[in-house]
């Protein structure tokens, strides 16, 4: 028997439970059936928030941004990269600190970026100030 583990889809927010070696087979979602694995940041709202943090057996990192954030918009493309590089034992997320800061409250980001790295829920490092792709894949395999 193999592990299972939480892997919260992208697109529909459910948890599938799945086996560690098959993320590396494009494995579908059991709700929605698009690729549970995309490479690509998550853009998260509120409840999408708390179910990835919540719920997801895979280490998540929060890029805490906004869209009126100059380094922030900067920093997009190298986190897009970055999910790349990751996946799938990572996920990369995005909340838009502007549209739902009664996700962010909690967490008590004072700049952005603020990149937030989660663990079964738990956060276990951040950084604050943009970082090119490649840092941030370094700073992330450091962490997790
Ligand atoms: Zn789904």
């Amino acid at each position: 028997m193999s592990d299972k583990l939480h892997f919260v889809c992208p697109h529909c927010h459910t948890t599938n439970r799945i086996a560690a070696d098959q993320l590396g087979s494009a494995p579908d979602c059991g709700s929605c059936h698009q690729p549970l694995v995309t490479g690509q940041p998550v853009a998260l709202d509120a409840q999408g928030f708390a179910r990835h943090v919540g719920r997801s057996q895979v280490p998540v990192v929060v890029d805490f941004w906004a869209p009126w954030c100059g380094p922030c918009r900067m920093m997009a493309p190298a986190f897009e990269q970055a999910a790349q590089a990751l996946a799938p034992g990572v996920q990369l997320a995005k909340l838009d600190t502007e549209a739902h800061p009664q996700a962010a409250a909690p967490y008590n980001i004072r700049s952005i970026p603020t990149m937030v790295v989660f663990k079964e829920g738990r956060e276990i490092a951040r950084v604050s100030g943009a970082l090119p792709a490649g840092e941030i894949v370094r700073w992330v395999r450091s962490v997790v």
